[in-house]
């Protein structure tokens, strides 16, 4: 497998260190192979380049099988114009690669039960959600407009869907929740407005395709307020961009830790782009205390979802499991008893346990 990898800024470089580390030993275990190729976005190819997205990027990520991103940004370049700052490399990779789903789990680690803000009696059930949250189309990209009238000024945002757009990531959500738990609820504002009744009845139509998979509607208000209450009830969460954003970033907060978070970006093509939904944490950059479990477990997302190795995903993540058990922890996940370890004592803990 060729896999284009962009290091970024900050922590980027030293959390996707770790993650190949991780990599290195999948393939030594399994018997397969992994190619890098490293490529410049973000802050480090504005500096060599002049430009946050070289073309040389997009081409190499075309041609690669999966893009492993850490993150990009800094103050160092937050005075550029918008579409020379390090994050219109990020739009700019998402739109050339043309993934229009996002992938975003929001799964607590049992050991870490205690950094969650909710109650124990509430976790219970435990907590092992994805959202897959539609990525280009909605009030993100519909008609915007403002026009003065007579008394101020009016302003709208047009939250547009084609069937087509609807039916794509809907195969999509019912495909990740075939390697799940079955289960997808699609979440929807069908009482209000049209577009989401066009979602009601083109996730209807696909529906068909997948009786396998248990189909539950809920109101986002509803949804929103289930997540906090009992968010054992859910496996796959299916919504449009705006919902999206908002569940997607509460469900994963209930986990107490963005160090432990990863992403999937996948679309069209087959090359999907896998990242920690950390950013590039400038405060704690070259210091060797960054938590490399996102990009470790975002690695995890790349085997299961972009090439289809269940038991290779499965074998990064009881390694992370693993050492949780064992109880090291880097500092953002720190409790009394543990033992701190830096960002790269983790990551060959976790490579040390994937060759077991
Ligand atoms: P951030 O996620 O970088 O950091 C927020 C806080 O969390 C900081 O205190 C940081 O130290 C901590 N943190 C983040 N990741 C951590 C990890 N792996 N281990 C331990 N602690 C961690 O968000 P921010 O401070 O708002 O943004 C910093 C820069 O990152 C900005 O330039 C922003 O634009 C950029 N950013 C990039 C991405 C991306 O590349 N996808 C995403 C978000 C932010």
């Amino acid at each position: 497998m060729k896999i284009a990898v962009i290091k970024g800024d900050g922590i980027g470089p030293e959390v996707i260190n770790q993650a190949i580390k991780v990599l290195d030993a999948v393939s030594g275990r399994f018997k397969c192979s992994f190619e890098y190729q490293e490529v410049l976005m973000g802050g480090r190819a504005i500096d060599e380049t002049g430009v946050p997205l070289p073309t040389e990027t997009i081409d190499i990520c075309k041609k690669s099988d999966a893009v492993l991103l850490g993150a990009v940004g800094g103050p160092k370049w937050d005075s550029l114009a918008g579409n020379l700052r390090p994050e219109a490399g990020l739009l700019g990779i998402r739109k050339a690669l043309d993934v229009f789903a996002n992938l975003r789990p929001a799964m607590l680690f049992q050991q870490l039960r205690s950094a969650s803000a909710l109650k124990d009696e509430v976790l219970a059930e435990g907590l092992d959600i994805m959202v897959v949250r539609e990525l280009t189309g909605g009030a993100y990209f519909g008609e915007k407009k403002r026009v003065r009238i007579e008394n101020g000024i009016k302003a709208w945002d047009m939250m547009v869907y084609t069937s087509y757009e609807i039916e794509r990531i809907t195969r999509k959500a019912f495909e990740v929740a075939r390697k799940r738990k079955n289960k997808v609820t699609i979440v929807d504002k069908a009482n209000v407005l049209e577009s989401s009744r066009l979602w009601r009845e083109v996730t209807g139509e696909v529906s068909k395709d997948y009786a396998d998979v248990e189909v539950v509607y809920m109101y986002v208000d509803n949804a929103a307020m289930q997540l906090v209450r009992n968010p054992g009830q859910f496996d796959v969460i299916l919504t449009e961009n705006l919902f999206g954003d908002i569940l997607s970033d509460e469900a994963s907060m209930l986990t107490g830790s963005l160090g432990m978070i990863p992403s999937a970006s996948i679309g069209v093509s087959r090359v999907g782009i896998f990242e920690p939904i950390h950013g590039s944490a400038p405060d704690i950059a070259g210091k060797d205390v960054a938590n490399p479990l996102a990009a470790i477990l975002s690695c995890g997302m790349m085997l299961k979802y972009g090439f289809n190795m269940e038991n290779e995903a499965n074998a990064v993540v009881e390694a992370v499991n693993n050492v949780l058990d064992n109880g090291y922890r880097t500092i953002d996940i720190m409790q009394p008893g543990m033992t701190a370890v830096g960002t790269e004592k983790m990551g060959s803990l976790v490579a040390e346990r994937v060759q077991t």
